[in-house]
């Protein structure tokens, strides 16, 4: 029998490793247990934040490791990092935004979580999750466009950015899920759960959106999940390229990592060995 060495996975969440509309990983059921018996580690990489993650992973113990705010935060069991901003940056820039513009200023980070959930429409105890935050912060405000320009210049003035999202500005550094993957591997090696040599590890990253083109691009293997519903996104990954998954959500995610599995396990490489 061959044994699986030297594999790691990367993988998004919302849409990806979760359906898009029940938020089920049901489906990659199988593809986990088999990872898991391979001892190979799975890490979610999201822009949810760590207490989120933490709040999925116990509940379903799916993750070896987590990487919250899109890299911003790694925590791989005792050891955590923080390769974004640090959170006293986001505080002292966000209080220079309130100080120049004319509109109250508020944010997850100072704000209850009856405040976020009224926001965002999340329930009370999912708000306080999506509150604590470590490196990223989104603006509960209602700007002119003269303050968001203001907002935008701060922000550049401490090394940060304003991105607007589907419905907020939040405030973070220049973070990106590839550069993540980087650290995580060196702390799992750290660790002795992957091998010391880099090019002994294969890693593999599953995303569906444009913001997980920097994982994909950085993954030796990378797999693309359909959107499941709407057109799928052409991602830029500096040249590389990504399987296209089967099926959109856990479908995909699953029959995916089948396949790569059984390749990987027929091809006597560097990255496999008899046992
Ligand atoms: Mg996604």
């Amino acid at each position: 029998m061959q044994h699986l060495t030297g594999l790691v996975v990367f993988t998004d969440l919302d849409g990806t490793l979760l359906d898009h509309d029940d938020y089920s990983w049901e489906a990659a059921r199988p593809a986990l247990v088999r990872l898991h018996e391979n001892d190979i580690p799975v890490l979610a990489i999201s822009s949810k934040t760590l207490a989120e993650l933490r709040a999925i992973n116990n509940r379903h113990h799916l993750f070896a490791g987590l990487i919250g705010e899109n890299g911003g935060a790694i925590e791989i069991g005792s050891d955590l990092r923080q390769p974004g901003p640090a959170t006293q940056t986001i505080d002292d820039a966000r209080a220079a935004i309130a100080r120049a513009v004319s509109i109250p200023v508020a944010s997850f980070r100072t704000s209850n979580a009856d405040a976020i959930a009224t926001a965002t429409g999340l329930a009370k105890t999912d708000a306080a999750l999506a509150g604590d935050r470590n490196c990223s912060d989104p603006l509960i405000w209602q700007p002119s466009s003269d303050d968001i320009a203001i907002a935008e210049k701060i922000a550049r003035d401490f090394g940060l950015k304003l991105v607007k999202g589907g419905r907020f500005y939040t405030l973070c550094g220049e973070t990106d899920k590839g550069r993540a993957m980087q650290t995580a591997i060196s702390m799992l090696q750290e660790q002795q759960k992957l091998p010391a040599k880099r090019s002994e590890i294969t890693s593999i990253a599953l995303g569906d959106s444009p913001n997980d083109a920097g994982m994909l691009a950085h993954a030796d293997i990378a797999v693309q999940i359909p959107v499941k519903h709407g057109p799928v996104p052409q991602l830029d990954l500096g040249g590389k390229t990504a399987r296209l998954a089967p099926a959109p959500g856990p479908q995909g995610w699953n029959q995916s990592l089948h396949a790569i599995l059984d390749e990987l396990s027929q091809t006597p490489t560097a990255i496999t060995k008899a046992r």
